[in-house]
């Protein structure tokens, strides 16, 4: 069995409405391309009937599909680590399971890749998506590309990306807890480039995503890439400290020229409340790296293997056995 030349990374949580669907378009795409592929499918601790419809999907096509299942819910980002763990081939796609990208651009991206480029994104062109989901991702988008120059991303929400084989070999040596795969991709990309993709509403499913969520996200993608929000909090403290200090100066000069006097309390309070606003955010932001750096020391595992679905062998192929191996 030759080495596949196409890995498909495809994290899963609660799709179980997808997953037919997914395997009815996305195997034709993949046939006619006609290159040698694998498909990984993570189980990102689903508790509908994810699980055994992987595992029943996988049987259709033992030698090209791979399945890994977690025992928990480890995250989008983390599930598509444990796939790159374990590719095996020279080009790898990272995809969303609910077909919201739809698997007919894979050929794109591929061509894309095969004109010389390390890493390729994809942008929605005409996103479907609430009204609010956009307003939030674009806004945030626009901040975003200020805040990390060096990550070149028109649509940071877009999974639909691929990536060559060396730069999945760093990132997966870089062992993060928690990060934004596509960034990490392209701090170390040299020649990234952009396509455009189409972006279709869910057709069935829920999105795993709720606000909380996504603002941890943005947390992830901002404070793992810069530390501009904490330069930001020097600049600005070095600013109200030169602004405060003007203000002493003011008052004693007052003081010593006019005398006593007990007006301006309501100001001073503003002033207060101002400064214990900003000290907070900044303790807030200052406790987002913390509590990074906490979790890097801690030396956890980033997620836990319940069980692994490799593909049958040519040798081994003979007895309809599934090849399970326990990491847990
Ligand atoms: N996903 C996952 N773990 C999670 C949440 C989501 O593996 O904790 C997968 C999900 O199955 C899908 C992809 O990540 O394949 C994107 O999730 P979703 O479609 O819910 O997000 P949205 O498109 O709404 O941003
Ligand atoms: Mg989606």
């Amino acid at each position: 069995m030759s080495l596949p030349y196409i890995s498909i990374v495809i994290p899963v949580h609660n799709e179980q409405e997808v997953l037919e669907s997914l395997y009815k378009r996305l195997i034709p795409v993949m046939d006619n391309m006609g290159k040698p592929f694998e498909i990984l499918l993570i189980n990102d601790g689903s508790k509908d009937k994810t699980e055994e419809m992987l595992n029943e999907i996988r049987l259709r096509r033992p030698h090209q599909i791979r399945i890994i299942h977690f025992n928990g819910n480890y995250g989008q980002h983390m599930a598509i680590m444990a796939g790159l763990e374990r590719v095996r081939g020279e080009i790898i796609v990272t995809m969303d399971a609910d077909l919201q990208n739809p698997p007919e651009d894979i050929p794109k991206l591929v061509a894309k890749m095969e004109e010389g480029h390390d890493v390729v994104g994809g942008y929605r062109q005409d996103r479907q998506d609430r009204f609010w989901r956009k307003f939030l991702s674009k806004s945030h988008n626009i901040i975003r590309a200020k805040i990390t120059p060096r990550i070149p991303m028109k649509d940071e929400g877009c999974m639909l990306r691929a990536y060559r084989r060396n730069i999945v070999d760093v990132m997966v040596a870089s062992g993060e807890c928690s990060t934004f795969i596509p960034a990490l991709a392209l701090t170390f990309a040299h020649n990234p480039a952009e396509v455009g993709v189409s972006h279709e509403a869910r057709q069935e499913g829920t999105t795993s995503y709720n606000l909380y969520k996504l603002i941890r996200y943005n947390f992830d993608l901002i404070t793992g890439f810069s530390l501009v929000p904490l330069q930001v909090f020097t600049l600005i403290g070095i600013l109200v400290s030169a602004a405060s200090g003007l203000l002493v100066f003011y008052m004693f000069m007052r003081r010593i020229i006019i005398g006593p006097e007990a007006e301006g309390l309501f100001t001073l309070f503003a002033i207060l409340f101002f400064l214990a606003g900003l000290i907070l955010l900044g303790l807030g932001i200052l406790g987002e790296y913390i509590g990074r750096i906490y979790q890097e020391v801690l030396k956890r595992p980033r997620f836990v293997i319940k069980s692994e679905l490799n593909p049958l062998s040519e040798n081994t192929s003979h007895s309809q056995q599934e090849t399970l191996t326990h990491d847990a």
